[in-house]
């Protein structure tokens, strides 16, 4: 069942198209990648999911109505939750404060302790850190508190802005263990990777987009041996 679908989706700076008519969807309980080059139009997609640039033509269905043009509070009210490029943590505010501030839409706060708890087993590093401020923390840390903290939020769909962007090696291993933890709990993601290989590594269906067109969708394992793909976005000739 999907629970994103995008039909005829433009968006544009002024008079700058970034994103030329794409098709998109997500099912229920899927991991979805979508790769492409810098400019490909990633980011101004996820941001017109969000709410926070509105498409001058087509339609986001989520979880059964269409979304497109709404303001992007209400969208977050909804459970689609974002994680952006550059992380979006509270620098000033500790581990415990981001992660507390992550569930401010929600009124169960009975569970909430036990949420955090969660959280700090599936990265010991920040139960270690706890009361230290999020601006201290390496770049690989933000990442996971950023995560964590969209988490909080319980999202029904969870949409990662180029997670991997600026870490190490180890780190990048180590969040896209993550992401596939998360996902095999049950949340359904939409994951931007310019890491094309892990990525489709992780995932069960992927897109390809370029120059603000999609240009190949398919099953993530078919795009790994697409000869276009490997040449293009795997570096191999
Ligand atoms: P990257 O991985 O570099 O973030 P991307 O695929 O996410 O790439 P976008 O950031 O969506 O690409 O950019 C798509 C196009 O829109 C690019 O040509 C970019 O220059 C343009 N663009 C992005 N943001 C703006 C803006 N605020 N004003 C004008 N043009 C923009």
């Amino acid at each position: 069942m999907s629970l994103l679908k995008l039909a005829n989706v433009h968006v544009g700076y002024g008079g700058i198209k970034a994103v030329k008519g794409i098709d998109l969807e997500v099912n229920a309980g899927e991991l979805v990648t979508l790769i492409g080059a810098n400019g490909a139009g990633k980011t101004t997609t996820l941001k017109a999911i969000v709410g926070l640039l509105h498409p001058t033509e087509g339609t986001i269905h989520y979880d059964g109505r269409d979304i497109a043009g709404m303001p992007s509070h209400r969208i977050a009210a909804t459970g689609l939750v974002l994680v952006p490029e550059g992380r979006g943590v509270f620098p000033s505010l500790t581990i415990e404060e981001n992660l507390k501030m992550g569930a401010y839409t929600r009124n169960d706060h009975d569970v909430i302790a036990a949420d955090i708890e969660q959280k700090f087993q599936l990265f010991p590093r920040l139960r270690e850190r706890a009361r230290q401020t999020a601006g201290t923390l390496s770049g690989g840390e933000q990442q996971m508190l950023a995560i964590s903290r969209a988490l909080m939020a319980r999202p029904k769909l969870l949409l990662l802005d180029e997670p991997s962007m600026g870490l190490a090696p180890i780190m990048v291993q180590k969040i896209f263990e993550v992401v596939r933890e998360v996902s095999a709990s049950g949340v359904t993601i939409l994951l931007i990777e310019q890491n094309a290989r892990l990525a489709l590594q992780i995932s069960q269906r992927g897109y390809v987009m370029d120059g603000g067109l999609i240009t190949l969708a398919d099953e993530s394992a078919a795009l790994l041996s697409n000869p276009k793909v490997r040449e293009a976005y795997l570096g191999e000739a």
